[in-house]
């Protein structure tokens, strides 16, 4: 069995409720999206096997957990199955970044997740279509684990849109940590002023909104 990956890197985690923690990152190639603001289209990859990528990961020592990135994970379902459920044998702690869309992928796997950072994607921001639906079917499964929901914020992004997504998360019991995160190519005064009233509006109705950018881009790390 082999997957398309893109890279595995130790380095710390730059964006979300765990940005500062150490991972070691394994970015799988190909996404089922094209966002506009995308900041990782890649055009490189390898055909790893499992051992392989297993390889890999061991030779680093001393972080917070492996983070299963892309692209999109959760479209190689039975490579990350596998990889998942060996890393979870070794005591590994297993963080998912994912673009929330893919539900019945995710339950394949859910056993073997420890952290879920799930993107909301809304359609005034990627110029895609709506996955209000999707990320509703998707929550419902998260929230089996620790899972956080972060949305970024461009010039574009309606408060239509944000307005949905507050109320999507207020649909479920369960408190789920809201991030707002600025779109760093287009961080001005302009969308300053956007994250602030998306950021007020959004507390009136969650317990937990925090913005936060991208820091491993102010840091300059990878
Ligand atoms: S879901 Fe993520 S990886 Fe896929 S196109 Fe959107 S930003 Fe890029």
């Amino acid at each position: 069995m082999r997957a398309r990956i893109a890279e595995v890197f130790k380095s710390v985690q730059g964006e979300g409720v765990y940005r500062g923690a150490s991972q070691v990152f394994v970015r799988f190639f190909g996404c089922n999206l094209n966002c506009a603001f995308c900041d990782t289209k890649l055009n490189f990859y390898q055909n790893l096997t499992l051992d392989e990528v297993l390889e890999k990961i061991f030779s680093y020592k001393d972080y917070h957990s492996v983070s299963l990135t892309g692209g999109e994970p959760l479209l190689q379902i039975d490579f990350l199955k596998n990889l998942a459920k060996y890393l979870k044998e070794e005591g590994k702690t297993i963080y998912l970044e994912t673009n929330g869309t893919l539900y019945n992928n995710l339950s394949e796997i859910i056993e073997y997740v420890d952290i879920i950072a799930m993107d909301f994607k809304s359609p005034s921001s990627t110029s895609q279509g709506d996955f209000w639906g999707e990320h509703k079917e998707f929550l419902k499964v998260a929230l089996r684990k620790k899972v956080f929901v972060k949305a970024v914020i461009c010039r574009s992004t309606t408060f239509s849109d944000l307005k949905k997504a507050v109320e999507l998360l207020n649909s479920f019991k369960e408190q789920v940590s809201f991030i707002i995160q600025p779109n760093s190519f287009e961080i001005d005064e302009e969308l300053n002023d956007k994250i602030e009233y998306f950021f007020s509006f959004s507390g009136k109705y969650l317990s937990d909104v925090r913005i936060a950018g991208q820091l491993h881009k102010a840091m300059s790390w990878r």
